[in-house]
């Protein structure tokens, strides 16, 4: 044993630069290693998890290293790789490496002072195989809903809990309270339904006369039957279902006693029953399926391996429907034969039942599934698994499955790769999972496939260069053609006064025909609620958020005015508090009038919704999904979550119920942006036998965009888009780097602002814009100002780590320390 004292480099789960450094205790001294969590005091009292980033006999020179409290684990949970890869996130996204750790880590993995434990829900109180110290925690535990590890420390009074903590959780017997909420209750919605044995009249009536007895609950039954005959927004699983009551709306909104409501259930009068219905994957279809490569898919796959050898990575661009993922999973076959890992990524994989499915078939067990919509506990569980001996082959997952410890990548397939969602907003690391992707393939040494029917603009300019493959499938399976186009003039239908609401005439008589040949109709809106917003008719008076500077949009349902920025809910006014005005307007359409007024016009199809209000449950997404894929829904009313990657069979039409919107957003890629929607959305149309049909509602029919989509020229838009950033100096030609300052008072983000810009000014070939308040100033009662840096040329990692210096510079001024700065490179 060496003499000098140990030191490890611990990277703790906080925004700060640099790892830090502690004394090993002599004891544990041969057991510390790269990639064990250990549990560290940091600040006065604060206990965190970190990682082990390195190891050293150099203590510190300005300060005295403190001991390690804790080695939490036997083998490493991060493998040294991974920890390079958090370093390249922090060098490329500007941030520090405890972001990067926050971003990888399940949460479950890190356990801090603050996080907060229950008692798992499903434990039996068996006590026999439980050590004294377990006792105390769990005797704890019991008398309180949930105690942070801090608090249960003080209350068995022992500082060192994490350990019998991470055994109590490995045991099942505790659970991270978020978890429980997460897990345990899911936000699912209790319904009633009148029981089957009253459809009988004369039962019904000797209920009501044997309840005059009981007026509270003869007032819940007649509330129940009265609010059944709407059952608005209620999805079953036979679509949108009357006679179907929300446990919420009858006893929050009509003020009915739950105790009444709960006896008529007692007494079989009405049946109880949770809304969200897990559709789990049905293990039983699992079985091997040969698929043959048409010619023009074998032709592609031979050119894609080629290219694998010559380039490492590889943009397949391929028409919705071409077999993209067909081809996936022969690669796939064929790496996993190898002995290699694949990483097959989807921007929203809550929606792809499908794929999992078709992935299963072929791949069985060996298939793992990771995103945010899973449980913390299932996340650690694939984590724990990758880590084991036996890792799973094959991962489905979401952007942040690259954090996943994988030991031997073979390949990474990132389909819908022009999605938005495969960058991180916020927090940071605001990465991009396609450049993050980029960076482990050429670690691992893996290939990289990129695959879209309508690239991003960045990924085929790198095709076109050569700097990475670029094939194309043109045509889709089977001969299926792509759906014709109709463009429906909205000024002319205006001046004809033709216009229903949202719909042009010629829009609705579509729908109708579709409707007629017993074919389905998806209709796309980009814009959840009611209407966009409420107006007074006296005034003009619209009411805003009270922390952001944006109106409030109206959701009918909820009947509230809801911020789409910062979730702030209003009571809807009835007055203008300006003009005391009673004619309040609606503006705009959202998805729910849309909804409302399809129901209207085609009262005998069940139509639905999906967005972000419709899908909150964890099944949620899945259920809808399932529903109108067994044509139980007749029209689909929905934001961009309609455009994404779903194959369904009898879809006859689709409508773009406002194009002009998506072509005027204000940023330089709404174009590319529009296209790829209207595209995307289009491909739903006409999968299997009939020629799909698409309606685009525009009172600009010549732009050149709507053209572009009419003929299915991903190449013209591709050019023209080309020039403009060329011209406009925007990526892919230059690299930018927005860079947010955020306070909640304006004075002190202007001051900021403006001492970042001027410190910034001796970084060499950029163009610095702003500072400039955004579209929307203030967000969450913070304003929010912006510089713009945009820069070409060479050696651009020395000019981002000086960027960065520089912001951690005037952050630390004494004026700015409260000021948010938050650099986004590459943004979108
Ligand atoms: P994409 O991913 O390009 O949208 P898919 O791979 O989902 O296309 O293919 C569309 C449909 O055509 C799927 O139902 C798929 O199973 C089927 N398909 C594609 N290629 C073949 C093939 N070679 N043999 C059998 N079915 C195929
Ligand atoms: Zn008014
Ligand atoms: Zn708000």
């Amino acid at each position: 044993m060496s003499s000098l004292a140990l030191f490890v480099e611990v990277i703790l789960p906080l925004p700060l630069a640099g790892t830090f450094t502690y004394r090993v205790p002599r004891n544990i001294e041969d057991e510390v290693a790269i990639g064990k969590r250990v549990v560290v005091q940091f600040g006065r009292k604060k206990l965190y998890t970190g990682i082990i980033a390195d190891r050293h006999d150099k203590p510190p020179t300005s300060y005295q290293a403190k001991y390690l409290e804790e080695l939490l684990d036997d083998e490493p949970v991060v493998f040294g790789h991974q920890l390079a890869f958090w370093n390249w996130i922090r060098e490329y996204y500007l941030c520090h490496l405890g972001d990067a750790m926050q971003a990888a880590l399940p949460s479950g993995l890190k356990l801090s002072s603050e996080s907060r434990l229950a008692i798992h829900p499903d434990y039996t109180g068996e006590m026999e195989e439980l050590e004294e110290e377990e006792l105390d925690i769990l005797e704890a535990l019991q008398n309180n809903t949930f105690l942070t590890l801090d608090e249960i420390g003080k209350l068995v009074r022992k500082t060192h809990v994490h350990a019998i903590i991470r055994s109590l959780v490995e045991k099942q017997i505790v659970v991270q309270y978020e978890e429980l909420q997460q897990k345990f209750k899911p936000k699912t919605e209790i319904i009633y339904r009148l029981a089957d044995w009253l459809e009988d009249k004369s039962k019904m009536a000797e209920v009501f006369d044997a309840l005059s007895r009981a007026p509270k609950q003869l007032e819940a039954l007649m509330q129940f039957i009265q609010s059944s005959k709407t059952g608005k927004d209620i999805y079953t699983e036979h679509g949108r279902s009357k006679g179907v009551v929300k446990r919420q709306v009858l006893i929050s909104d009509n003020g009915i006693s739950a105790a009444a409501v709960d006896q008529l259930v007692k007494k079989e009068i009405l049946v109880k029953s949770e809304l969200e219905v897990s559709r789990l994957i049905d293990t039983d279809a699992w079985a091997t399926e040969d698929i043959v490569l048409t010619l023009e898919q074998q032709k592609v796959f031979d050119e894609l391996n080629e290219l694998f050898t010559t380039k490492g990575a590889a943009l397949l661009h391929g028409v919705t429907s071409s077999g993209k993922t067909e081809i996936y999973i022969q690669l796939i076959q064929e790496h996993t034969s190898q002995g290699g890992q694949v990483l097959y990524m989807l921007p929203e994989i809550a929606l792809t039942a499908h794929i999992i499915q078709r992935l299963q078939k072929h791949f069985g067990d060996k298939v793992g599934i990771y995103h945010s919509k899973m449980s913390d506990n299932e996340r650690v569980e694939v984590w724990k698994k990758q880590l084991s001996q036996e890792p799973y082959d094959v991962v489905l997952g979401a952007r942040s499955s690259l954090f996943l410890p994988f030991k031997k990548l073979g390949l990474i397939i990132l389909d819908e790769e022009h999605e938005h969602t495969f960058k991180q907003h916020d927090p940071a690391p605001r990465y991009h999972a396609r450049d993050a992707a980029a960076y482990l393939c050429k670690q691992h040494e893996a290939k990289l496939l990129l695959g879209s029917a309508t690239p991003s603009i960045e990924a085929y300019f790198n095709g076109k260069k050569g700097r990475i493959g670029l094939v194309h499938l043109t045509e889709r399976y089977g001969g299926v053609q792509l759906p014709h186009i109709e463009i429906s003039d909205l000024r002319l239908e205006r001046k004809a006064e033709s216009m229903k609401g949202p719909f042009s005439s010629q829009l609705l008589q579509r729908i109708n025909e579709t409707l007629q040949r017993r074919q389905q109709v998806i209709i796309f809106q980009n814009r959840r609620g009611y209407s966009s917003f409420v107006q007074c008719n006296g005034c003009g008076w619209v009411p805003d958020c009270v922390s952001c500077d944006i109106s409030l949009t109206y959701h009918k349902y909820s009947n509230d005015l809801r911020c789409h920025y910062c979730g702030h809910a209003d009571k809807v006014p009835h007055v203008c508090p300006n003009c005391q005005s009673t004619y309040l307007k609606t503006k705009g359409f959202g998805t729910e009038q849309v909804e409302e007024e399809l129901a209207l016009h085609f009262p005998s199809a069940v139509v639905a919704r999906m967005d972000m209000d419709t899908t909150r449950g964890k099944h949620a997404y899945t259920r809808i999904i399932s529903d109108f894929e067994e044509k139980r829904i007749d029209i689909l009313v929905g934001t961009q979550m309609v455009t994404k990657g779903l194959d369904f069979d009898h879809v006859g039409l689709v409508g773009i119920l406002n194009a002009d919107a998506l072509l005027n957003y204000p940023d330089f890629r709404s174009f590319e942006r529009a296209y790829q929607l209207m595209a995307q959305v289009s491909g739903r149309a006409g999968r299997k036998g009939r020629r799909g049909l698409v309606v685009i509602q525009t009172s600009e029919p010549t732009h050149f965009i709507v053209e572009q989509v009419v003929r299915n020229d991903y190449q013209g838009m591709y050019e023209s888009e080309l020039v403009q950033r060329k011209q406009f100096r925007y990526p892919p030609f230059i690299r930018m780097i927005t860079i947010t300052i955020k306070h909640r008072d304006r004075e002190k983000v202007d001051a900021a602002a403006d001492a970042l810009a001027k410190a910034l000014d001796p970084i060499p070939d950029k163009l610095l814009l702003g500072p400039e308040y955004p579209l929307v100033q203030r967000i969450r009662n913070k304003y929010n100002k912006q510089i713009i840096l945009k820069m070409g040329g060479a050696n651009i990692k020395e000019r981002k780590a000086q960027i960065f210096k520089i912001i951690q510079e005037v952050n630390a001024d004494k004026d700015f320390r409260s000021v948010y700065f938050q650099p986004d490179v590459d943004p979108i």
